[in-house]
């Protein structure tokens, strides 16, 4: 545990967010002479740096040498530096010009704090001090109250310390998403998720709610009862309004059998009034769960989009992160859906995945280019502490953040050549390389729920184990209400998870 000394308590949750931006494997902690601190982990920790917060000036001092994060071996392949370093000791000062207690005082200081790191490890990152997981989201925000692009421009550039890269990326996905919406019902619509958390078998790095199908076969048939009754309660609460998107997610929805596809269908349209439905998408995302039977079940019910997920064309590592599936299999079950009828196909990939390099990624790109899908989702691996790869990780002393700009730059050519372009951008905790998430599509093709999710902008209806459903109400406030993760609890308290949504909506 890294320990951050300092006189007052305050902005403890962005100076942690920054660090871990530098140095995800970081868990660092603040202490002040005013914390009430336990536990031993924190009282025993690495001291590294002390804030001092004066009245006129605030201070920083490195009382450690911190890793260099080196630019050639891509930005968390550091090694520690041995020796004297001039950072070492150093101190670093501020003399804020705005009254403490102000947002722009915390500003202020973010960007002194995360200029100090970079002048420290010798990295800029490429979105600067933010770490929100939605920078489109500032920039949506400004278009909406009148701000020109350059005003954008110029705040994250320069509040913000976003590159210059990123910060054009943040305003074209703004744009973009911008029109893509305007085919909503803002004021009366909404949206609706289903979750089915099964899966095949669980992937290395899931941190999603999903269990493999096999151990709750018994049980499968209770949780589709009680999501149908979900289903049917909370469909009474929005008669009156407009359903924009239907995205049912999870885990792998194909994990369940085609008749249990088609029930939940039919229940879905029994239920919900799906005359004004744009957009309706299934995961179809593990290969090892697809079959010609199940294709039909979707497209013959009105699915209008799906998705068909290699994450890596390279069989070794496919092996390793458990997909339990071959290049083959996703090949073969891309086709079927293309000869089912599917005109709208999603594929995801995950850069950063442990061992790959980039010949693996032109490798992984190239045989998507010969599929021609109609979105490509790229993902940056996220490690999760508690996640089997986290584990799996650290017993292997394989470096997981192998994420490079240059690898970045393999996937965006790749999209730009299938003639896509990018539409929704989201960050996680804990990224490769602290990049980001980002979906490209062909014209027309763009998934309308992807930016709904992270743009919030409409309530969406969320049912099933560990669904997250949002209430945007028109005073633009959004509250959320949770359903709970384990399956077992969910079809036993499913009248307590009806009755928080019809006390949130
Ligand atoms: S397919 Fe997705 S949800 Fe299922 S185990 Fe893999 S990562 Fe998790």
């Amino acid at each position: 545990m890294q320990i951050i000394k300092s006189n007052k308590t305050q902005f403890e949750y962005d100076i942690q967010a920054i660090l871990k931006s530098f140095y995800p494997e970081w868990e660092p902690h603040m202490l002040a002479p005013d914390s009430h601190i336990r536990d031993r982990r924190i009282l025993e920790g690495e001291p590294v740096m002390e804030l001092y917060f004066g009245e006129t000036e605030v201070t920083l001092k490195m009382l450690v040498v911190l890793p260099r994060l080196s630019l050639e071996k891509g930005l968390h392949n550091f090694e520690k530096e041995h020796g004297e370093s001039e950072e070492a000791g150093k101190l670093y000062t501020w003399h804020p010009a705005e009254s403490e207690g102000t947002p722009a005082y915390k500003n202020g200081f973010k960007k002194f704090f995360y200029s100090a790191l970079c002048q420290a490890t010798g990295r800029t990152l490429p979105w600067g001090n933010l770490t929100g997981i939605r920078p489109t989201k500032i920039a949506m925000t400004m278009m909406e109250q009148g701000k020109s692009k350059e005003e954008i421009n110029a705040y994250l550039r320069e509040m913000h310390l976003v590159s210059e890269e990123k910060t054009k990326l943040a305003i074209e996905i703004a744009e973009r998403e911008q029109e893509i919406l305007s085919v909503l019902h803002y004021e009366n619509g909404y949206s609706l998720y289903v979750g089915i958390p099964f899966c095949p078998t669980t992937c290395l790095y899931c941190s999603f709610t999903s269990y493999p199908i096999s151990a709750w076969k018994k049980r499968v048939g209770e949780y589709l009862s009680a999501l149908g009754r979900e289903i049917e309660e909370t469909a009474r609460l929005f008669q009156d309004k407009i359903l924009d998107t239907v995205y049912i997610g999870g885990g792998t929805p194909t994990s369940l059998s085609a008749e249990q596809l088609e029930w939940l269908l039919k229940k879905l349209k029994d239920c919900f009034d799906f005359s004004t439905v744009q957009e309706f998408t299934v995961e179809a995302g593990r290969a090892d769960s697809i079959t010609e039977e199940k294709l039909r079940v979707l497209y013959e019910n009105g699915v209008t989009r799906i998705s068909v997920n290699p994450q890596t064309m390279k069989q070794e590592t496919l092996d390793l992160i458990g997909r339990r599936h071959t290049v083959e299999q996703v090949e073969e079950a891309f086709r079927l859906a293309r000869r089912v009828g599917f005109t709208n196909i999603n594929m995801d990939m995950i850069l950063g995945l442990p061992g790959e390099t980039a010949a693996d990624v032109v490798h992984t790109i190239e045989t998507i280019q010969a599929l021609a899908p109609d979105e490509l989702t790229v993902h940056s691996l996220a490690v999760k502490r508690a996640s089997k790869l986290g584990r799996w990780i650290e017993e292997n002393g394989v470096t997981a953040y192998n994420n490079t700009d240059e690898i970045m730059e393999i996937a965006a050519r790749g999209a730009a050549d299938m003639g896509m372009m990018p539409y929704y951008l989201y960050r996680q905790k804990n990224m490769s390389g602290n990049f980001e998430n980002v979906g490209y599509a062909k014209e027309e093709k763009y998934g309308i729920y992807n930016i709904l999710i992270n743009e919030e902008k409409q309530t969406i209806l969320a049912l099933g184990a560990g669904a997250i459903t949002k209430g945007v109400f028109s005073d633009d406030r959004i509250e959320r209400c949770e359903n709970v993760k384990d399956v077992g609890q969910y079809i036993e308290r499913i009248d307590e998870m009806i009755e928080r949504k019809r006390r949130l909506l």
